[in-house]
């Protein structure tokens, strides 16, 4: 098999993975997702990627595409087997044109590097996941990733006009273009966003762009209660106001934080809202002044932080800061009706409780996109187990409200089978449909999303 792939990428492009490669998980190998590739081919361009496709639709071998490895959930972790399929290499920006606000780049470009080239064109790319560094555009469109400012902007895939894809059994095709108005077909590339790999492999992006809002002003709203917090947060809804980012900390996430908090935490502070508006400066103004105007009477204190990034950066930190608390956590990324948002948050922590264990949510609030935490001390197989047990718990409790068991980090490996769950048979025989469609032979990324 080596030795076919090297004639395609160059042997130098072919790598056997020892046991430990990164190339056999992603970040989800702390909840146990581990693989074990049989190759890991680095194609050069989007024609290699066709080539290897074309040879593993041929001879019947997995295809595990892989962005970045930032994923939560072991979508790019070969669980069967199979050969894993690395963009990285595919790093070019194809074309860049500030004055029509848009840009194609190659799929291994990281997320980062594409926030970067818009801003540096005076123009802003509004999807902001949290790893972006490390994440590429491509993994990004693969799980429709979005961030703090998706309540304003909407995910990934609000962005993107067109993309080129390698479908089975290994052909080369353009998905939507450049065009700013197309209501003929179905609207395949939607298909393929958030399709986690399991339709094709993306090999290049066009994506839109905004010019960049003059003006951004964050506030951070501390309230007594968590029931108090989410009441704020339907009150900013119901408002008009239109913040581009409205995520909510609660007490167990602010008391671990607090150290890194620029400025000071009230002690009576048991919830706090971190939001942002944007636009001209006169209208970030009058926004930021509304909210305050809105939220003073029930709040315990309203500050305004010198620098939205500072705020950012801060909040950015949560994950590895709440990790640290015991060593572990076990977090999943429900979505919740938002006006259901403080009755799920206080039933989690029941289970949590049930199970002997702490819990602890921070995440999006205007969206009801919860990041539900269970605290655990990595040695203990016990409390790795009950967690677990809560995460099976809080997902039934987020289909009974009427939620969806992710809102960012899709469904991989670990929440493979789980759709059933929350939609109509139909709706997933109709996935199924597609999937067959797509991938007659299963072998895009098998095991993933669908599979039950
Ligand atoms: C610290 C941290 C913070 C995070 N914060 C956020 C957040 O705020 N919001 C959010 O949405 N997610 C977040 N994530 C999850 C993760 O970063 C996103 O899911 C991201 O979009 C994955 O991109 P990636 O390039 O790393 O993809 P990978 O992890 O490599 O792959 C993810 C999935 O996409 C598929 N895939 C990757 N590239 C392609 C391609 N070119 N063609 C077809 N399929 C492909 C893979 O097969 C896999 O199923 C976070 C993760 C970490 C570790």
């Amino acid at each position: 098999m080596r030795d076919a792939l090297g004639r395609l990428v160059g042997s130098e492009h072919v790598l056997e993975p020892a046991h430990d490669s990164p190339y056999n998980s992603d970040c989800a190998r702390r909840r146990g997702v581990d693989g074990r590739a049989d190759a890991v081919v680095l194609p050069g361009s989007a024609r290699e990627v066709a080539e290897v496709v074309r040879w593993c639709y041929a001879h019947d071998v997995a295809i595990v595409p892989r962005g970045g490895g930032t994923g939560l959930t072991g979508g790019a972790v070969p669980t069967q087997g199979g050969v894993v399929c690395s963009l990285e290499r595919l790093r070019a920006v194809r074309a860049l044109a500030p004055e029509l606000w848009r840009m194609e780049v190659e799929a291994g470009v990281s997320t980062r590097h594409v926030q970067r080239l818009a801003r540096e064109n005076g123009l802003f790319f509004a999807p902001d996941p949290g790893a972006s560094e490390v994440s590429q555009i491509g993994g990004n469109v693969a799980t429709n990733a979005g961030g703090p400012h998706a309540l304003k902007y909407g995910v990934t895939g609000h962005w993107v006009m067109g993309l080129e894809a390698v479908l089975a059994p290994g052909e080369l095709v353009e998905l939507g273009g450049w065009l700013r108005k197309d209501v003929a077909g179905y609207d395949l590339k939607s298909v393929l966003i958030g399709s986690e790999g399991t339709l094709g492999v993306i090999t290049a992006v066009r994506l839109g762009l905004l010019p960049a809002p003059e003006a951004a002003i964050a506030l951070v709203v501390f309230l007594r209660t968590r029931a108090e917090g989410c009441q704020a947060i339907l009150d900013v809804l119901a408002s008009g106001v239109r913040a581009s980012a409205l995520d909510f900390i609660d007490a167990q996430v602010l008391a671990a934080v607090a150290g890194g908090y620029p400025g000071t935490i009230p002690p009576d502070a048991g919830f706090a809202l971190l939001s942002e508006v944007d636009g001209t400066r006169a209208e970030a103004q009058a926004q930021s002044e509304a909210l305050v105007e809105l939220l003073a009477p029930g709040a315990v204190a309203i500050e305004q932080p010198a620098g939205a990034r500072e705020l950012w950066r801060w909040r950015d930190g949560f994950n590895g800061v709440v990790t640290g608390v015991r060593g572990a956590k076990v977090s999943e990324d429900v979505v919740l009706p938002v006006e259901r948002l403080a009755e799920g948050l206080e039933r989690f922590e029941g289970i949590a409780q049930r199970h002997g264990l702490r819990s602890c949510a921070w995440g999006h609030g205007g969206e009801g996109n919860v990041h539900a935490t269970v605290l655990v001390d990595p040695a203990s197989e016990r409390e790795l187990d009950e967690a677990e047990a809560v995460v099976e718990e809080l997902f039934a409790l987020t289909v009974s409200l009427g939620g969806s068991i992710t809102g960012e980090h899709g469904v991989g490996w670990l929440k493979r089978g789980r759709l059933a769950s929350q939609w109509p048979a139909r709706a997933v025989a109709l996935h199924e449909e597609l999937k067959r469609a797509f991938d007659p032979k299963g072998l895009l990324n098998p095991g993933k999303k669908l599979a039950r």
